[in-house]
């Protein structure tokens, strides 16, 4: 009989069930569909083999480095190519991310690269507004920012910024998901601007994000063969519906099972594989986020080959788009070129081929069910550092039981 059942062979699933095998127990994972990885996959596109889904991890905290170094890999972390993400706005031309920030917030609101983005009438607001005395810090990124430095602060430059690395609006993000630290730094700082400066100082230098060369989707196989030669089973095609009949202790790294707070939110990724020699300049560095109200569709584009060296080399000097939607385009592979079009500014008559993918993301866990310990995105937010760091102090915490 198995010390622990896994339910759901996702990243937060591998990873949980990896580290208890790690310490001799012997663990089972049972998986719904016919491959591991969940949101983390592996598609090919015009022969090119790409993530059909999370394409990069936070470096925050150095979980993801750390494991991947326990898994061989460590030689395999790739930093994207330097320089900062470009917003396209509601009106006029896209302009470069504000150096200086935190998910968009500005530690100086009257910096030449804010007002760019939010004009100067704005910026003098948000100034203002952020020299106040702190009182209670609310408890949404939404509020806190609306607060501190004006509504058009919010859907002009955080909101794009928070809807592409959470796929939500700030008004729907707690303030500690946003970042476990910034609360405290408002209060020790006294304003928000300040909190931001603070926060990036004590940040690592270099790139917040990386990569892992050849995509990172590699770290699926690399999970499940260290599991498997530890002695884990992994069951695919099982779907469970009723944890408290599995053997040993259970825990739930399955979404659907964890009483969501609302529904799942949908986006579709559309790939495309271009020939175009004006991509070669990177028109737009590694890629833009798009403000509510512009009038592209798409919410994010990444230029994956501006991005990625790997992949530079890879395509062979076809260029690979990613574009993000909330809503499924009528002709996915028209709309994302046109949409491509307008916010790289290049015309794209060649499409070598594209890829449309769909993705729902799941509500926060409402009510976990008693007794079951519960790992992934529901419990620990969107994203792979979170939800590795999760997922291994879980099963610290299992194993000193
Ligand atoms: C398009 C897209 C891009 C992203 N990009 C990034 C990125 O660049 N960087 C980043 O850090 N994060 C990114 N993310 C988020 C990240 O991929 C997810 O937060 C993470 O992969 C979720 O892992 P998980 O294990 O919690 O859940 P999932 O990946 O959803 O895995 C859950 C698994 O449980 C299985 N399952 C479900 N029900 C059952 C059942 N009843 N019985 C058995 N098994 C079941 C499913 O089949 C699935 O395999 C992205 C997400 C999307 C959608």
């Amino acid at each position: 009989m198995a010390d622990f059942s896994v339910v759901g062979g996702g990243i937060a699933g591998l990873v949980v069930a990896r580290r208890l095998a790690v310490s001799g127990a012997t663990v089972r994972v049972f998986e719904a569909s016919d491959r591991l990885g969940g949101t983390v996959a592996r598609h090919e596109v015009a022969g090119i083999g790409l993530d059909a889904g999370a394409e990069s991890f936070a470096v925050r905290g150095g979980t993801v480095e750390a494991l991947l170094g326990e898994l061989g890999m460590a030689g395999d972390i790739v930093s994207p190519a330097p320089g900062p993400a470009w917003l396209q706005p509601v009106a006029g031309e896209p302009v470069p991310l504000p150096a200086t920030a935190l998910l968009g917030i500005p530690s100086d609101p009257r910096a030449a690269d804010v007002v760019r983005v939010i004009g100067a009438p704005a910026a003098e607001k948000a100034a203002d507004l952020d020299a106040r005395p702190v009182a209670e810090v609310p408890p949404t990124l939404g509020a806190l920012v609306r607060e501190r430095m004006g509504a058009e602060m919010l859907d002009r430059l955080v909101a794009p910024v928070v809807h592409g690395v959470h796929s939500r609006h700030p008004d729907d993000l707690p303030v500690a998901r946003a970042h476990p630290g910034l609360a405290a730094a408002v209060a020790d700082a006294g304003s928000l601007g300040g909190a931001v400066a603070r926060l990036r100082a004590a940040a690592p230098p270099g790139a917040a994000v990386a990569g892992i060369r050849g995509g990172i989707h590699r770290l699926v196989p690399a999970l499940s063969g260290d599991l498997e030669r530890l002695g884990g089973d992994i069951l695919l095609r099982s779907p469970v519906a009723d944890p408290s009949s599995l053997p040993g202790t259970v825990v739930v790294a399955a979404p659907g099972m964890v009483g969501a707070a609302g529904p799942g939110r949908r986006i579709d990724l559309v790939t495309l594989v271009v020939e175009q020699h004006e991509l070669d300049a990177a028109p737009r560095g590694t890629g833009l986020l798009v403000a509510d109200g512009a009038t592209v569709g798409a919410r994010a584009l990444t230029h994956a080959t501006a991005k990625w060296a790997w992949l530079r080399e890879a395509a062979g000097g076809r260029h690979v788009l990613r574009l993000s939607y909330d809503q499924t385009p009528v002709d996915p592979a028209s709309t994302a070129r046109t949409d491509a079009e307008a916010l790289l500014g290049v015309p794209l008559p060649v499409v070598v081929d594209s890829a449309v993918v769909s993705w729902v993301r799941p509500a926060p866990a409402s009510a976990p069910p008693s007794g079951l310990a519960v790992v992934g995105e529901t419990v620990a937010g969107s994203g792979l550092a979170g939800i590795v760091a999760h997922a291994e102090r879980t099963a610290a915490v299992l194993l000193a039981r």
